[in-house]
């Protein structure tokens, strides 16, 4: 099972310490919660026809002098073809400032990047996060380098980095164009110049050990930024290359910024922490919260991928896995287009626990519901796959006292200002369910969707803000006999 972000941060002693006068006096870790795309058992290496294209540009001169960065610009990328392989294919970005460094609006790459967790540091167990930022950092890196070849007005990649460097930029391009349209007419300032860490050396998704983490890609909110990792093992496509891995860390930051505003103090940190005794006391919400985060990452993965190639792919992860049974099984587990997506009593159970590492389990879930609402809506998922993740995405935040969001969902759990009635002072299933179908406007999609999530996620149905008429019967098709 692959750890989860919760999971890690909650592996070994308690260690969720953001708030600023409790941090000061503990002399526990910080432990940052990194929202993790897999960690997959070892084998990498390049693909073959990557090799073979790299060795030839190698060979070839690359430029003297650093290309134009006019855009929109023409350049080559990694991209998926129509039978889901990975081709070089003539794409433009228009976002890119520099292309040499990798330097745009929306992100800029930093390479070279050394950050280790050790807890044996006391620099990193005392001071803000400035400070605890500088302690992680062994080397805080500098500008990449990539080269290019110029070829009928069109930049090609010279060298195996730079391929990997201009496509994941461009899939963090994609994503943000993504995101951009469903935030509407807002401007999405806070998702702006993202750093992006690019084959950081760093411990820090296994902590205890001193070793380097590679074949992953993360995405931090607390420290506002992305890390690609170097691989070392997988056999197919690379974490930067790979479309919907971006676009799913790239989901990560969206969400962060709009439900915790990116801030380290958040109290999402500390909700269910007892810090007069050091003990995590109420892991419900956490796990809840931390679920949705990953399972909305992969439905936002998957309408990245939709919007380039018009079909979408909810089992990107396999591009980069082997088809060892283990892969196999984590892929299984995380397509939630396919196969019976239905909450097992365990999982239920495990929420509450300190150990949980359920998050893309039950994160499947959701996005299981969202997905098959939009399908079995008539129209089919063409017409509502768009208005289901835009309702997603308005339910992040919401000031509406009648119609709160996910941010004030949590921020009433924290003050005990609670804006719910069914379990005041607690954050549940149905809670954070009622929030996403309240923003669905569209009649039949929220009465498929009351289905879909009564049905899979085994909610308690009069908890829900569903029309009884669209409760599922016990002979529907979603999870028989349940509830
Ligand atoms: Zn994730």
């Amino acid at each position: 099972m692959a750890p989860c972000c919760y999971n890690k941060r909650l592996d070994g002693q308690p260690s969720v310490q953001f708030t600023k006068t409790q941090r000061q006096k503990s002399n526990l870790q910080f432990l940052l919660p990194f929202y993790l795309v897999v960690i997959p058992a070892p084998l990498w290496c390049i693909l073959p026809h990557m090799r073979r294209l790299s060795l030839l540009l190698l060979a070839a001169l690359a430029f003297a002098c650093a290309p134009s960065s006019e855009t929109p610009l023409a350049i080559m990328v990694l991209a998926p073809n129509a039978n889901g392989l990975f081709e070089p294919q003539p794409q433009q970005l228009t976002t890119i400032e520099n292309i040499s460094k990798l330097e745009g609006s929306i992100a800029h790459f930093i390479g070279g990047a050394r950050m280790f967790v050790d807890a044996n540091n006391p620099k990193q167990a005392t001071g803000n996060m400035e400070q605890y930022k500088k302690a992680l950092f062994k080397n805080e890196g500098s500008g990449v380098r990539a080269q290019f070849i110029e070829k009928d007005g069109v930049l090609w990649p010279a060298d195996f980095h730079s391929w990997a460097m201009v496509t994941a930029y461009w899939n963090l391009e994609q994503a943000f164009l993504y995101f951009n349209e469903i935030y509407g007419k807002q401007n999405p300032e806070e998702l702006l110049d993202l750093p992006v860490y690019y084959w950081l050396d760093t411990n820090a998704l296994e902590p205890d050990k001193q070793e380097s983490n590679t074949d992953n890609a993360f995405f931090s909110g607390p420290l506002r930024m992305m890390a690609v990792l170097p691989f070392k093992s997988f056999q197919t496509i690379p974490m930067s290359i790979n479309l919907g891995v971006m676009a799913h860390e790239y989901a990560h930051f969206v969400l962060n910024a709009r439900v915790y505003h990116l801030d380290p103090y958040s109290p999402i940190y500390t909700v269910g922490y007892d810090s007069e005794n050091s003990l995590l006391v109420n892991m419900e919400p956490q796990n809840i919260l931390g679920s949705i985060d990953e399972g909305l990452a992969d439905l936002h993965a998957y309408g990245v991928i939709r919007k380039f190639d018009g079909n979408g792919m909810a089992n990107f992860i396999a591009w980069s896995l082997d088809e060892t049974p283990f892969s196999k099984e984590l892929t299984r587990q995380r397509n939630f287009s396919q196969g019976s997506h239905c909450m097992l009593p365990e999982w239920k159970t495990s929420l509450a626990s300190t150990k949980f590492g359920m998050a893309y389990r039950i994160g499947s879930l959701f996005a299981a519901s969202f997905y098959w609402a939009a399908t079995k809506t008539p129209g089919g998922r063409n017409a509502h796959f768009d208005t289901m993740v835009k309702s997603i995405i308005n339910a992040y935040d919401d000031e509406d006292p009648k119609n709160p969001g996910i941010r004030q969902l949590y921020l009433g759990e924290v003050s005990g200002a609670s804006y719910l009635t069914q379990h005041p002072g607690k954050i549940s299933l149905e809670d954070v369910s009622n929030v996403f179908l309240s923003h669905i406007s569209h009649d039949d999609l929220r009465c498929n969707a009351c289905k879909q999530m009564i049905g899979r996620l085994k909610l308690s149905q009069g908890n829900t803000v569903c029309n009884p008429s669209c409760y599922p019967n016990a002979s529907d098709e979603i999870c028989p006999g349940q509830p």
